[in-house]
């Protein structure tokens, strides 16, 4: 008998009919034999609607208590799906994450899982029960309850599916599977059959909403097998597995923008040893993710720091950097809200040259220009002008081909 986990995001719980169509899918997916563990998110806009809610009593809540608060989503959809389960004559329960012993460290919201207790899981199996988590949450040492950061219901169901040894976990969404680019933007971007987690990892993070990074580190750590695929039909969607390094891999799989970072510049530092390190040693003392970091060539001993990071850490971070540019004798800071990022991502480049060249020279053909670049070995990503982010995806899309194209043009060429 296999055990299959499943997580059913909250545009698959919106409305009563949804949530009894995937009751059915999961009774059928118990009645095929298999053993069923269902994580679910809270209905439709729950969540961004109980933040709102909060912002109209205060505006600076307490984060325990905002984990008080958005756990309840979840609670709420797990109740009312275990109920439509039993109305289908199948034995089923709802737990939450305390009740299954999801532990975490204390970062309200944004709690890492340090464990995850299998007993009261096995004991309810065992039962023949079909068990329906709350996604999204645990407890902390002292009980407190905590949540797992947005979009978290996808790394309770991988963790989930780590600590039971599952032979799959399956993300249910409305969308068909992980796309080459969003279809929203790119007319005609087709569904990703095959994706590594790393070649994912590089995707989930540039800004394609698909699922939790951290819910893709996770399974990378573990060997978890995820599928992501539609609660809506039935066809197979994308797999997340370890690379297979065939040569056959195509050389970009996915293009993206992230439209969610702000730049800062400080100006004029002075270069010398332990500069770099005072401003970003500050920055991660306050817990600010920074993402692209470029440094200027000197002049007159003299030079400009650029990074960049998300959008709403920006008040946060020009707090933290005002207070050290006089120790990095700085003549000011310069914010900049209107920039995006553009990512290829594939590990058919490490084998390919070229793909930057490529790149550069496509968006500079659509005009756009350049202002930070930044890589790794399967991903190029450019900071351009946001109001340019639709029109670099498809130019980008459009050139590369992505999933599809193994010989890049220039390649042919020479
Ligand atoms: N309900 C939470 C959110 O909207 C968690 C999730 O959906 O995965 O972020
Ligand atoms: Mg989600």
């Amino acid at each position: 008998m296999a055990l299959i986990v499943q997580k059913y995001g909250g545009s698959s719980v919106s409305n009563p009919d949804r949530i009894k169509n995937v009751a059915a899918r999961i009774v059928e997916t118990k009645k095929e034999g298999n053993e069923v563990i269902a994580v679910v998110s809270a209905l439709g806009k729950t969540t961004d609607e109980l933040i709102a809610l909060t912002k109209e009593i205060t505006e600076n809540a307490s984060e325990r208590e905002m984990d008080a608060l958005l756990s309840t989503g979840e609670q709420i959809s797990s109740a009312l799906l275990t109920m439509a389960i039993h109305s289908l004559g199948e034995k089923a329960i709802s737990l939450t994450g305390s009740q299954v012993g999801i532990y975490t460290d204390s970062a309200h919201r944004k709690a890492r899982i340090l464990d995850i207790s299998s007993d009261k899981l096995k004991e309810e199996l065992g039962k023949g029960n079909i068990i329906i988590v709350a996604g999204f949450q645990g407890i902390d040492e002292n009980g407190n309850i905590t949540t797992l950061g947005r979009g978290g219901s996808d790394t309770t169901a991988v963790a989930l599916a780590s600590a039971m040894k599952a032979d799959v976990c399956e993300i249910y969404t409305d969308v068909d599977g992980v796309f080459a680019a969003d279809p929203r933007v790119v007319k005609g971007a087709e569904k990703i059959d095959r994706v590594s987690y790393d070649e994912m990892l590089e995707l989930a993070s540039l800004g394609a909403k698909v699922l939790q990074l951290r819910a893709v580190e996770f399974g990378k750590k573990y060997g978890v097998k995820i599928h992501v695929r539609s609660s809506f039909v039935k066809d197979e969607g994308t797999l997340i597995t370890e690379e297979i390094g065939d040569m056959e891999d195509p050389v970009v799989v996915g293009v993206t923008s992230d439209t969610d970072e702000a730049k800062i510049t400080i100006v004029e530092v002075i270069d010398k040893p332990g500069i770099a390190s005072k401003v970003f040693g500050a920055l991660a003392e306050s817990n600010v993710n920074v993402d692209v970091i470029v440094q200027n060539v000197s002049e007159q001993g003299k030079t400009d720091i650029s990074f960049t990071l998300k959008r709403d850490e920006l008040a946060r971070a020009d707090e933290v950097i005002k207070n050290v540019v006089g120790g990095v004798g700085s003549s000011g800071i310069k914010c900049d809200d209107e920039i995006a990022k553009v990512s290829i991502v594939g590990v058919g480049m490490k084998s390919h040259p070229g793909v930057a060249a490529l790149m550069f020279k496509t968006l500079a053909d659509a005009g756009i220009n350049i202002e930070m670049i930044s890589t790794s070995e399967i991903k190029i990503s450019c900071i351009i002008e946001r109001k340019h982010a639709k029109k670099a995806v498809q130019v980008l899309h459009e050139v590369f081909k992505p999933g599809k194209n193994k010989v890049l043009k220039n390649e042919k060429n020479s």
